[in-house]
């Protein structure tokens, strides 16, 4: 999956743009930046190759999800129902607005179960934030159904989905909000950055200001725009920008290889007995990114896990003992260990995620093993890699 795999002369000759102007600063200077937007250029490009109308860029996947979530009015007690497998930059934005994550459950769809969802729903609940974790997608239309239901709003994270699809439409622009980001390991990179994507227009233009410590961006003297409401700093640098005007460039490019190489890991382990593969909703067509496939039982799968450790098949993730992805690692939330003192709404409303039913997501959890897809494997490399992955897995078989 990461752009990394592929930086080069593009990415080299976008950034030094910038550095021949000195203009590392996305907004004003228009004087002396020999007419370099690279943020601006990144927003309507990436806008348009996912079919949105609006897009904001801001430093990192995290500001996205922050800048999505308070640009929709989300804010002290608020719920937001989000999955136990996802990444820690889920609870960390809610939780920055003073807002209150909701655990549920996920399927066998690697995303939040749509009845967890539903059961979930209280008075206070604002926003329902399924991830398509690992390259493919939540059941999108039963989530627009259960948020129009209760006037919810439906906010994706498609931070590792990018380019994937839906009904047609590009994963993080069905829902009200959609964030993406191009951390170093994404598919494709800033260096560091995030985007939110939307419809709507009261969104974009709350996210405008909020990411900009609430500059109404009017005119062309920065010092003399004005702030109709509090805002942050959580604007992307240009030099950032131009590394993924590149990198958006090549997304074709490398969904394409992820797809031929997905495919020949895939036919692969389709053979073996017992294997069974992550589940994408009728409508859905995953960005490859990952290879994610269930065994049996737990203790089969640890085994697996290890045998493709030992037989030197690298990049194969067993996320139930992780400590990023799946609630068993975060001590630190299910603890509310904070440096200062949380609100109380975050208090008082917290679920007691230590005793907490998650057995469903477990007993998925337990018998997932993911591949990463790599864009940078040699054919030959990848017919092999196929053979020791089928060949370790059918060993504790
Ligand atoms: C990477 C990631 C994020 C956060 O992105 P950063 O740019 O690293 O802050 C959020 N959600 C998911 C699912 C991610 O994988």
């Amino acid at each position: 999956m990461p752009g990394f795999e592929i930086f080069g002369a593009e990415e080299r000759k976008q950034v030094n743009d910038v550095l021949e102007s000195g203009v590392l600063m996305r907004y004003g200077f228009d004087g002396m930046r020999n007419n370099h937007w690279k943020a601006l250029e990144f927003e309507t490009a990436f806008a348009k190759r996912m079919d949105a109308k609006y897009c904001q860029l801001v430093s990192s996947g995290t500001a996205a999800l922050t800048v999505a979530l308070a640009s929709a009015g989300i804010g002290a007690g608020d719920e937001v129902i989000m999955p136990t497998f996802t990444f820690v930059a889920s609870f960390e934005s809610i939780l920055a607005l003073g807002a209150v994550p909701i655990l549920v459950d996920i399927d066998d769809t690697l995303t939040v179960d749509p009845k967890a969802v539903e059961a979930a729903i209280t008075p206070k609940t604002k926003c329902v934030m399924p991830v398509h974790m690992c390259g493919s997608m939540a059941d999108l239309r039963a989530l627009k159904a259960i948020c129009k239901e209760h006037n919810l709003i439906l906010l994706e994270d498609a931070c590792q989905a990018i380019g994937g699809t839906y009904e047609g439409k590009a994963l993080g622009s069905y829902g009200d909000l959609g964030c993406f980001s191009f951390d170093y390991v994404k598919t494709i990179t800033c260096g560091e950055g995030g985007a939110v994507l939307t419809n709507n227009k009261k969104y974009a233009l709350h996210a405008d200001h909020y990411q900009d410590h609430g500059h109404d961006h009017i005119g062309n003297d920065r010092g003399a725009e004005s702030h109709p409401f509090l805002g942050y700093n959580f604007r992307i640098s240009e030099l950032n920008a131009a590394v993924g005007l590149a990198q958006l460039d090549k997304l074709d490019g490398i969904l394409k290889i992820q797809k031929d190489n997905y495919t020949i890991l895939r036919n692969a382990l389709e053979t073996v007995q017992g294997v069974t593969f992550r589940k994408v909703p009728e409508g859905g067509e995953e960005n490859y990114s990952f290879l994610s496939f269930y065994l049996p039982t737990e203790e089969l799968t640890q085994k697996a896990h290890k045998a493709l450790i030992d037989a030197g098949v690298d990049a194969c993730f067993y996320w139930y003992t992780n400590n990023w992805h799946y609630i068993n690692g975060w001590e630190h939330l299910r603890n509310l260990k904070s440096l200062g003192n949380l609100p109380a709404e975050v208090k008082n409303q917290m679920q007691d995620l230590n005793n907490t039913d998650f057995s469903k997501s477990d007993a998925i959890m337990s018998r997932t093993i993911s591949s990463l897809i790599k864009i940078g494997w040699k054919e030959k490399q990848v017919h092999e890699r196929a053979e020791a992955l089928k060949k370790a897995i059918a060993s504790v078989l």
